[in-house]
């Protein structure tokens, strides 16, 4: 099954050259030729790419690539603009395209694009899935990598203990649920609690020292006093 691409062009002719050898490159297209029904189109199919143009009937290109973006479509979006000034506006309007191709485009370049934009997608959709599987738990700058046992921040790697990783890994699989210090003492430090919960608190303040931006106001390792612990992944 060829990639799917909706052209959304007012122009019959660009629809036609572009439809001809899109489907000549093994795309799958669609076409609208007004905003609305190129955003209903959108949002019912999820095509892999859009041609979008910016001077339409209807809806203009802005509105639609911005309309697709809070849908939370995240498929790439190339524009198609008449002038360089309005490419300088696709961008400074920050309307969620990808992408922008100023007419008369060659179509060789118009292919070129597309097959970059789509490679991007499959690249970012294959780091996700590698991530995923390889048991990375990412939250802001901060990676936890349990397979690995490792834990990076900002893509520098943290020195932590066996105890200190044991610690976090355990909260940070679970976020957002609240432990009590004997409760981590059993489940982390593997015994009943018998000892001195306050080790705890020390292994929790050491990470802090090495994860957190600021130590004093941790945004990864909340204390929810008179309870426990927590790993925010907010
Ligand atoms: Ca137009």
């Amino acid at each position: 099954m060829g990639k799917k691409i909706l052209i959304i062009e007012d122009e019959k002719n660009i629809v036609d050259i572009l439809n001809y050898n899109l489907c000549r490159e093994g795309y799958t297209t669609m076409e609208a030729y007004d905003g609305n029904s190129g955003l209903e189109l959108a949002l019912k199919e999820a095509p892999d790419l859009i041609l979008l143009d910016l001077m339409l009937p209807g809806m203009n290109g802005f509105d639609v690539c911005q309309a697709i973006r809070a849908a939370g479509l995240a498929m790439p979006v190339l524009m198609l603009t008449a002038r360089e000034e309005e490419a300088d506006k696709v961008l400074g309007l920050e309307a969620g395209a990808d992408d922008y191709v100023t007419k008369p485009f060659s179509m060789r370049e118009l292919l070129a694009r597309v097959r970059t934009n789509l490679r991007r997608t499959e690249m970012l959709e294959a780091a996700e899935e590698a991530k995923a599987a390889s048991g990375v738990l990412t939250f802001g700058t901060l990676s936890i990598d349990t397979e690995g046992c490792s834990v990076t921040k900002g893509g520098a790697p943290v020195d932590v203990t066996q105890r200190e990783y044991e610690l976090l890994k355990f909260l940070a699989s679970q976020p957002g649920k609240v432990f009590s210090r004997e409760a981590l003492m059993e489940q982390v430090w593997n015994y009943d609690y018998v000892g001195d919960v306050r080790t705890v608190d020390v292994t929790v303040r050491r990470l802090r020292e090495k994860i957190e931006d600021v130590p004093a106001e941790p945004r990864y390792i909340v204390t929810r006093r008179g309870v426990g612990y927590l790993f925010s992944g907010q």
